[in-house]
């Protein structure tokens, strides 16, 4: 019998346990949906359950030796992948179209570009702008490239595949309705409710649960290499990244510049001292709708943490919350922070629509923060 063997973090061992029974059974769905929080490693398990499939070892599988499991690895073997794109990205040449010699680069170079980025580091949270989709004509090309693919098993994976726009999710729909023999397909998501709910029933649902703080820095500090400096894993961005290793090397980085600027936010705002908050705010580099919004989160988070604190819970980020001198206004009070909440959250939604400037909305949020309470 051959034994299967995928690899991950013990708190996501229960799905592995699952995936290795039904590939030793022989009985692997042909379409699966693995869904859970952003950066925890939906695209890693992608990975190792296509390389398991793919893989041609007759006792230990994958072995990472044998055929299927080199092409399973290759990133340059890019019709593995189906990836979000942006549309100038998406639009570029097909490489059979492209004269010998010409160094324009095309659709495949761009996608293999992306998917040595994935290889490199499966939980990083911000490979893909937050313009790039899943288009009509990148499903058309996965689908053609079928016609080629032989006898050996081919898996596919789409990641992100919430991106999809219609025309793609419909087109998408037609291959899944009838997915060709020796043919998989492993979709990934962190916004399930955003896939069309006709691509949901037809895939076996996954839910990937998020590690413990000490998985999330062992994780982190396994793929953020040598360069990577462990001292910026405090136990704040521990904290924040709340069981993911991928939100953990994003405030790794961020963290240090935003929790005192969630701070200052708060603070200024109730000492209405706006001059040097927006001053702040224009130097703090923010201005990408999606970038703003993970400041946001960790504004939401101290917020919430001075709730706690106020009811003597434990705190997830003790070191920015312990930060914070609520002294000068024993008016604000649990309504007034879960006021604040509201405030952000509504914030954060006006920022997704891009209706507006993502820093006059910063602004406005300052002006109406504790608005009654100052
Ligand atoms: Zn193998």
């Amino acid at each position: 019998m051959i034994e299967y063997r995928l690899n991950g973090p013990a708190s996501q061992e229960r799905i592995r346990i699952r995936l290795m029974a039904a590939l030793r059974e022989n009985r692997f769905p042909q379409s699966i949906l693995i869904d859970g929080p952003v950066g925890i490693g939906k695209k890693a398990l992608a990975m190792e359950i296509a390389q398991a499939l793919q893989c041609t070892n007759p006792s230990v599988r994958p072995c990472g030796n044998c055929f299927g499991c080199k092409m399973a690895t290759d990133t340059g073997v890019t019709d593995n992948w189906v990836v979000p794109m942006e549309a100038k990205e998406a639009s570029a040449r097909n490489a059979a179209d492209v004269s010998a010699g010409s160094s324009a680069k095309t659709i495949q170079d761009f996608k293999q570009a992306y998917i040595e980025e994935i290889t490199k580091n499966p939980y990083r949270v911000d490979i893909f702008s937050a313009g790039a989709v899943i288009s009509v004509e990148l499903i058309r090309t996965m689908t053609a490239s079928f016609a080629m693919k032989g006898d050996r098993v081919r898996v596919v994976i789409i990641a992100e595949a919430d991106r999809m726009n219609d025309s793609a999710a419909n087109a998408f729909l037609k291959t899944l309705e009838e997915v060709p023999p020796n043919t998989y397909f492993i979709l990934t998501t962190s916004s399930r409710e955003k896939l069309l709910q006709t691509i949901r029933s037809r895939c076996l649902a996954l839910h990937l649960p998020p590690l413990t703080d000490e998985e999330v820095r062992q994780e982190a500090i396994r793929v953020g290499g040598e360069e990577f400096d462990e001292s910026t894993l405090t136990d704040d961005v521990i904290g924040l990244a709340v069981g993911s290793p991928g939100m953990a090397l994003y405030y790794a980085e961020h963290a240090k510049n935003w929790s005192p600027l969630a701070v200052d936010f708060i603070e200024k705002s109730l000492s209405q001292d706006y001059t040097d908050l927006f001053f702040k705010l224009e130097d703090s580099g923010l201005e990408d709708p999606a970038i703003v919004n993970r400041f946001l989160e960790v504004l939401s988070f101290l917020i919430t943490d001075l709730l706690r604190q106020q009811s003597g819970a434990p705190l997830r980020i003790p070191e920015a919350t312990g930060s914070v001198n609520l002294e000068r206004y024993p008016q604000v009070g649990a309504s007034a922070l879960e006021a604040a909440l509201v405030s952000v959250q509504e914030t954060m939604s006006r920022i997704a629509s891009r209706r507006m400037a993502a820093v006059t909305c910063l602004q406005n949020l300052s002006l109406k923060l504790f608005e009654g309470y100052k």
